[in-house]
């Protein structure tokens, strides 16, 4: 199978399980990978659970008007997908959803501060909230850009959030783990507040995270 064909398959593939965890619903949310000099994305307003792979489209990444290949046009918000993939060479995937707690942190225009360590998984010591501009806009893809800068992933004003990762399963799993820590920091809000981690804690962390996974004996 050639990679083009695996992601597209890997695609649908974690739309079902953003479906299936409740993070998106019907068609809300979409999904983009890069493969070489073009962009394959979710097609517009097809729920998840009637997408195939042959229904993701196609976008040259250079293309400045937004030409597409494919029997369904591209998600509504092609741009910020493009234009991300344009500013960080380190992006191999975006995820986008609508997920229940991010998007009423989102609401209330509220960025997360460090309340958990894992918040040193998004590059920085608080998830940003980009600025309100209408979906589908070369408006709100400024603003996005604008807040992610460096950063792994930020809310949407009174839309929902974003991940970005080097692969389709990192950006899922912190697409996941964004709306973990939304879903603590919405509740920590009901009881007043908490304690945010210092910057040392959290580099001390991210120093952890270059070295943390599953170690087998030789
Ligand atoms: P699409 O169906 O066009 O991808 O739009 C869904 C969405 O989440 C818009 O922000
Ligand atoms: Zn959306």
């Amino acid at each position: 199978m050639s990679l083009e064909a695996q992601l597209r398959a890997q695609i649908v593939a974690r739309c079902r399980e953003l479906d299936a965890r409740g993070l998106n619903r019907g068609a809300s949310g979409n999904v983009s990978a890069r493969v070489g000099e073009v962009m394959l994305i979710t097609p517009s307003a097809v729920p998840y659970a009637e997408l195939a792979p042959g229904m993701i489209a196609a976008m040259p990444l250079a293309d400045a008007d937004g030409a597409w290949a494919g029997p369904l046009a591209p998600s509504s918000e092609w741009r910020f997908h493009r234009d991300l993939l344009r500013a960080r060479p380190d992006i191999g995937a975006v995820v986008h959803t609508h997920a229940a707690f991010s998007t009423i942190l989102a609401i209330a225009r509220k960025p997360i501060p460090a309340i958990h360590y894992m918040i040193a998984a998004f590059g920085g010591m608080e998830i940003p909230c980009c600025d309100y501009a209408c979906y589908g806009t070369p408006e709100l893809s400024a603003a996005i850009l604008r807040a992610l800068g460096g950063m792994n992933g930020c809310l949407m004003a009174n839309h929902g959030m974003l991940t970005v990762g080097p692969d389709l399963p990192r950006a899922t799993w912190l697409a996941f783990e964004l709306e973990a820590l939304a879903h603590q920091y919405w509740h920590v809000l009901q009881i007043g507040g908490g304690h945010v981690l210092s910057e040392a804690e959290i580099a001390t962390v991210a120093k952890g995270f270059a070295s943390y996974g599953v170690k087998a004996t030789d």
